[in-house]
């Protein structure tokens, strides 16, 4: 179990990215949602060991391990947003020099560790091409070959599908569900389809804070009966967001529609009542007060 316990980050500026937060994180994948600059990176760079918190403790299973971030490097995979490789290598020739880096040892030879990894990520027949030729999620497989080599009980991956398209990022989906199977794996991403996919519990992320901690089933369930849709025209949607709290609009064949949070049920003039989504879920809890927000 690792258990997050009032971290508080407040970099020069000063910004406060994290302003106390706590969390205990179980075996299986729990998900970090929030959008960009709500304090995700600084807590998963904190509970990797690379960045000191101001305040607050990082345990492992009982163990403080703030003062200590090197031990928990042996049992620690993470797979950092900024990922840098290099593009005239290939994946084979990258895998060895970051497993190198790691200091990752090797009782049956480097060369059967690259090709186990690379077979356990879907790229032994991209080995010998280039990383410059890869697309966006082979690099991240690749980065993910690193990341478990040791077979981490804790695996850090920050955003890891921005920027892959849909059928890579399903690909991606396998691979960390996999991964999630008998480890500990810590997903961040501003992405609301990551977590409706991937994640049993997730917290959401806001202004340094975690807004709640939930499923997404009860995150759904929590805004049941308040969720209405239709289709409106350019001077109807205008006068909606003024008056009422829209949780989404975009266009189905070209037209307007929207969906609208009515927390006390009664449908809106001309919209009829529609499942909640996740994303309305997680827009309700964007705009609302810290706090406010029912938990599951
Ligand atoms: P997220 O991962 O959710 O996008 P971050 O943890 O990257 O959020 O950033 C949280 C806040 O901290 C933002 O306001 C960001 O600009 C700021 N921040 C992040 N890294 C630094 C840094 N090295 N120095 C100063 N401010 C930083």
């Amino acid at each position: 179990m690792l258990s997050i316990r009032n971290l508080v980050k407040v970099y020069p500026g000063p910004v406060p990215a994290l302003q106390g937060v706590s969390l205990d994180v179980a075996t299986g994948m729990f998900g970090l949602l929030g959008p960009n600059g709500a304090g995700k990176s600084t807590m998963m760079k904190i509970v990797a060991g690379v960045l000191e918190p101001t305040s607050g403790d990082v345990m492992l299973d009982g163990e403080n391990v703030t003062a200590h971030p090197e031990r928990l490097w042996p049992i620690l995979g993470y797979l950092p947003q900024d990922f840098g490789f290099y593009p005239h290598l290939t994946g084979e020739a990258m895998l060895k020099y970051l497993l190198e880096l790691k200091g990752v040892t090797a009782p049956q030879g480097m060369k059967r560790l690259v090709a186990d990894l690379l077979e356990r990520v879907n790229l032994s027949p991209a080995a010998k091409r280039k990383v410059k030729d890869y697309s966006g999620g082979m690099r991240q497989r690749l980065g993910i070959a690193q990341a478990i080599a040791g077979d981490p009980k804790l695996l850090i991956v920050d955003e890891p599908t921005a920027g892959l398209d849909p059928e890579e990022r399903h690909r991606f989906y396998r691979l960390l569900a996999e991964l999630a199977e008998r480890r500990t794996v810590i997903l961040s991403t501003h992405i609301v389809e990551d977590v409706a996919v991937l994640c049993p519990r997730f917290a959401v992320f806001r202004q340094g804070q975690i807004v709640t901690i939930t499923s997404p089933s009860a995150a759904r369930r929590s805004i049941e009966g308040m969720i209405f849709e239709g289709a409106v025209s350019g001077p109807e949607l205008d006068e909606l967001r003024k008056t009422r709290r829209v949780t989404q609009a975009y266009l189905v064949e070209g037209r307007n529609h929207v969906r609208i949070y009515q927390p006390d049920g009664i449908a809106p003039p001309g919209l009829a009542p529609d499942d909640p989504t996740l994303e309305d879920a997680y827009l309700v809890a964007m705009q609302g007060e810290i706090g406010t927000w029912r938990a599951a």
